[in-house]
């Protein structure tokens, strides 16, 4: 028997988590049993630990986007006993139970080797935030950006996602603007290498003018909605802007007039069902390219029984940096 975080749905419908010991027989099936040693906290993880939001398809659930571990047993020839593997995306955590148990049982394909130079705590510590920022900036570079372009905005910056890319792209030499609703965290994003803080009022308004100052040469942008549409709007011609997240709301209130008179690009990032070659790309950069004191800087630790309330906070903007959560 091993634990496990388990949400059940009542017969009217409520769900409720709960550390419990399940067996080697309750998980699904799949080539590869993990012993996961780390796991993490996102903003989709809240909502399995909680409702759902319509992305559980059964209970009782394990939820956890990502984890990673060792490999125990593995009837996959690219993978072997002792192997360390790491897990984001896939819907893991969603349609199928996740990363919030002492061992999980998942398909092949889904993993990647853990890269030289990550540990599986710094690799939990990136974790699907992480490398999506990773992706984020890997397609802001493959559409023309470097550090002699000029200002690259993080928005969400001191969230897992805006915390990471902030951490980055400092570290690649960019002159770096983290827009953050926390004032608070202004010390923190500046230890990341934030070069100046822009508070979320200034840029969170409804668009009124459709073009505005050319003011950045890139964006990661984790938040979405109206902030999304104004960062569009004050963009450098031909810059990009990387869409990641919708902390701030799926809708875009926008107008084509940036894309039509400036030839800016709006880049969609999608972490989930992202190919294996760009997954270990993405890793490779993330070893080479991340300092590792900032990551720890970044780390919030955690353990199974914490997972509803940090759930609970992840969906109110609540958690700053990244949540570490040691299974065992
Ligand atoms: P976090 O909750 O850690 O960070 C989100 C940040 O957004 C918050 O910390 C806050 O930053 C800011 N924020 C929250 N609410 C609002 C609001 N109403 N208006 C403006 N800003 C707001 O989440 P993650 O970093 O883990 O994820 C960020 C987003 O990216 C989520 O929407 C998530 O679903 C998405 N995502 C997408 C992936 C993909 O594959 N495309 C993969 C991973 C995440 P601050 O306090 O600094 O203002």
């Amino acid at each position: 028997m091993f634990k496990a975080l388990v949400v059940e749905k009542d017969d009217e419908g409520k769900t409720s988590a709960s550390v419990k010991d399940i067996g080697l027989d309750d998980l699904p099936e799949g080539e590869v049993t993990v012993a996961v040693e780390y796991s993490t906290v996102n903003y989709k993880d809240g909502l399995c630990i909680g409702p759902g939001g319509g992305l559980v398809r059964s209970y009782p659930h394990v939820p956890g986007i990502d984890f990673a571990g060792t490999v125990e047993e593995s009837s996959d020839d690219r993978y072997k006993a002792g192997d360390k593997v790491v897990l984001t995306g896939w819907r893991v955590g969603e349609a199928h139970w996740g990363g919030y148990a002492q061992k999980a049982r998942v398909k092949a394909d889904w993993l990647v080797p853990l890269p030289d130079g990550l540990d599986t705590r710094q690799a939990m510590a990136v974790g699907t935030a992480g490398f999506t920022a990773m992706l984020a900036v890997m397609a802001l570079e493959d559409h023309g950006l470097s550090p002699d372009k000029g200002e690259v905005l993080v928005t969400g910056a001191a969230g897992g996602v805006g915390s990471v890319a902030t951490a980055i792209l400092a570290n690649l030499g960019y002159e770096v603007a983290g827009v953050t609703g926390r004032p608070e965290t202004e010390s923190y994003l500046k230890d990341l290498g934030a070069a100046r803080i822009v508070p979320r009022e200034e840029i969170n308004e409804t668009v009124k003018r459709p073009l505005e100052t050319e003011t950045w040469a890139g964006c990661v942008d984790a938040v979405g909605g109206s902030m999304l549409a104004r960062v569009l709007g004050q963009l450098k011609y031909g810059a990009s802007v990387s869409a990641v997240g919708l902390a701030g709301g799926a809708g875009l209130p926008a107008t084509v007039v940036p894309f039509l008179l400036r030839g800016v690009n709006l880049l969609g990032i999608d972490s989930v069902m992202q190919p294996y070659d760009n997954r270990v790309r993405a890793w490779k950069r993330i070893a080479s390219d991340l300092p590792m004191d900032k990551l720890e800087a970044m780390v919030q630790p955690a353990t199974l029984a914490d997972l509803p309330q940090l759930g609970a906070d992840i969906l109110k903007g609540q958690v700053k940096g990244r949540v570490v959560v040691d299974v065992n």
